[in-house]
């Protein structure tokens, strides 16, 4: 099963990826997370990819494809995956489609979940990231067992630098010039499948399993 997860930044992606990818045991791939581990490592990638993470601004399409590209050719990817944060342009959607169609395949989901604005900055500043295992919280809503230390590994969260309320407006614009018409061209495939997002994570989780089936 290949699935594609849409939606403004914040909007629980990440979130309901990671829960998809347990349930079917697919993999989840996330672009930002990518670029957030060669952040780390400091690799070539990662300093380039930051110039513009940092800034709110997505990351040059040419660059993004590549990883992409080269993360789905891999072995665990056979069966299918969750694709969270790709694509977030038309250009990227094309080269997708292309990739998968050479393998005589297609992509048979393409979730969105839907928040509204308003929403969306309570969201990312409340956000807490665990840079070593790629687990998210929020503050209020999904709260960590011991305040500031991740459940799953034992580091230490952080506010991502882009989560701060300036950049967030910056990301949110830059969502709806360049990503949002990806709704439209995933419905125009037939493939688009919408979803509340404002609801508790358990039933926006529920709503997509309905979608995906058990
Ligand atoms: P969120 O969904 O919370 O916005 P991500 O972790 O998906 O965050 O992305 C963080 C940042 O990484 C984006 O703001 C952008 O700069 C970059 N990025 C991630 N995925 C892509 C992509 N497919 N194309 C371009 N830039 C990307
Ligand atoms: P995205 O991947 O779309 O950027 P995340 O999955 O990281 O979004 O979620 C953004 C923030 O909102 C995180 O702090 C997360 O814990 C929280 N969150 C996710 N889903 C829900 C939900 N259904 N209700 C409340 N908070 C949520
Ligand atoms: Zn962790």
């Amino acid at each position: 099963m290949k699935i594609i997860m849409l939606g403004a930044p914040g909007a629980g992606k990440g979130t309901q990826a990671k829960m998809i990818a347990g349930k079917y045991n697919i993999p989840h791939i996330s672009t930002g997370d990518i670029f957030r581990a060669n952040i780390k490592e400091k690799t070539e990638l990662g300093l380039e990819a930051k110039k513009y993470m940092d800034q709110g601004l997505l990351v040059p399409d040419e660059l993004t494809v590549k990883i992409l590209l080269d993360r789905v050719a891999k072995d665990d990817c056979a069966n299918g995956y969750v694709l969270d944060g790709f694509p977030r342009t038309i250009p990227q959607a094309e080269v997708l489609d292309e990739a998968v169609s050479k393998l005589n395949d297609n992509i048979d989901y393409a979730v969105n979940v839907d928040v509204k604005d308003e929403n969306i900055v309570r969201r990312m500043s409340g956000r807490r990231a665990c840079l070593k295992c790629g687990a998210t919280y929020h503050v209020e809503h999904i709260p960590p067992k011991k305040e500031g230390i991740c459940d799953v590994c034992g580091s230490e969260l952080v506010l991502r630098d882009d989560d701060k309320p300036e950049t967030v407006e910056k990301r949110l614009k830059v969502y709806h010039d360049q990503t949002q018409p990806l709704i439209d061209y995933y419905n125009k495939k037939g493939i688009l499948k919408e979803v509340d997002g404002s609801q508790d994570m358990k039933d926006v989780f529920n709503a997509i399993v309905t979608i995906l089936g058990e």
